[in-house]
């Protein structure tokens, strides 16, 4: 009696511990092959709380001023804190539309056809479609370079879009980004560098490569790194280059419009030609998802610059939503950030060997790449 009494209770903790065994190695092994999905999701709980904690701050603020009027919230009539800067007013000195352009002189920055908010679609559109729109209507040359005919434009930018497997996101991007682009006066081509073969993705490395290809085509001043699924929500996030590398993704509607951490350098970022050779480029022994955004921050900061960012509602982004869970994650990325100063001349533009197929269609120029770890062999440190 005392005996299958005992059997049934272990029978059921042996139940228990499979059960709970398999949920968490299903949980690990979803952190594991969908990272960016699962940081998306970690990253919302954490939302929530800051989020709370704000808005019981703000609360806090109104109650105390309207029970003692004559005063001001911080000696000014803004709440404190680290958003504070969003309720001051912008400087709104954007152009009036009757502005003149000369063709000898800079395109402005802050144009009349910089307009703000943007309607964003996320409906999937034939490529074809896009391409018939804006090789005729919107004057784009095969290959898909522009360049304004009213003014000199002030930056000429190479757009880097790393790439596998998401065909339908591209037309939707260009669908966006280049009427934004034209709005802003800028001089521009689309790189599509796309990776073959069966190596986890190396996003960082992919850049490097359409960088280097880039510079055989122009003489371009600025780079600005793009995710294929980020897109921009307000042409008034300029996509031209300044003295410090920028982070244009600065609020990403996945992390509900809040930077996930200060150093977060992720999604669209841009420097120029300059401050890309003098970091040496991305790392590029990253492989799989996570880690090389993070290693650019730290270059960025080794190499004495900042990073700057559009102020409020300019660097806005939806992210188009997909199913694929094909990007691994990088496990070995901690220890590689530990020596980010120590590598960072060591990998990067200087130690990088690559076979390119090359091919133009209308609207992008693509670069197809089998990459391995031994095309960039890295000296001890
Ligand atoms: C990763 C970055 C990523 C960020 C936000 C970090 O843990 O290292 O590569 O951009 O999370 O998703």
């Amino acid at each position: 009696m005392g005996l299958s009494r005992l059997l049934r209770v272990s029978n059921r903790s042996f139940l228990a511990f499979i059960f709970f065994f398999s949920m968490s190695t299903t949980g690990l092994y979803f952190i594991y092959v969908a990272p960016g999905i699962a940081n998306t999701y970690f990253f919302m709980v954490q939302a929530q709380g800051i989020m709370l904690r704000d808005n019981v701050r703000t609360i806090g603020q109104m109650i105390r001023l309207y029970t003692n009027k004559n005063s001001t919230l911080n000696g000014t009539d803004y709440p404190d804190g680290s958003n504070s800067s969003e309720y001051m007013s912008q400087p709104t000195a954007y152009l009036p539309e009757n502005f003149t352009y000369a063709q000898n002189l800079p395109c402005p920055e802050r144009l009349p056809s910089m307009k703000g908010p943007m309607d964003v679609n996320m409906t999937q559109i034939p490529m074809e479609e896009i391409d018939l729109k804006f090789s005729k209507y919107l004057d784009v040359h095969f290959g898909g370079h522009w360049r304004p005919k009213d003014c000199k434009p002030r930056w000429k930018v190479a757009i880097l879009i790393p790439f596998r497997n998401r065909y339908e996101h591209l037309p939707i991007l260009f669908q966006h980004l280049t009427p934004m682009l034209q709005r802003q006066r800028l001089q521009f081509a689309y790189y599509v560098i796309e990776q073959s073969g069966t190596q986890p993705f190396n996003r960082a490395m992919l850049f490097n490569v359409g960088f280097l290809e880039a510079m055989k085509d122009l003489d371009w001043d600025c780079l600005v790194f793009h995710d294929v699924d980020h897109i921009p929500e307000n042409d008034r996030n300029y996509y031209g280059c300044g003295q410090m590398p920028r982070h244009f993704a600065a609020k990403l509607d996945k992390y509900m419009y809040l930077l996930p951490y200060s150093e977060f350098f992720g999604g669209v970022s841009g420097l120029t030609v300059e401050q890309f050779r003098k970091i040496n480029g991305f790392p590029n022994a990253f492989w799989g998802w996570g880690g090389e955004d993070d290693d650019l921050w730290n270059r960025v900061h080794y190499a004495g610059l900042n990073i700057t960012r559009p102020e409020g509602e300019m660097g806005k982004y939806k992210s188009i939503p997909h199913h694929h869970r094909g990007e691994v994650q990088f496990l070995g990325r901690y220890k590689l950030l530990r020596y980010s100063k120590e590598r960072q001349h060591l990998d990067g533009l200087n130690n990088l060997n690559y076979t390119p197929e090359i091919s133009l269609s209308s609207l992008y120029k693509n670069i197809t790449v089998d990459l391995h770890p031994d095309l960039a062999p890295i000296a001890d440190y």
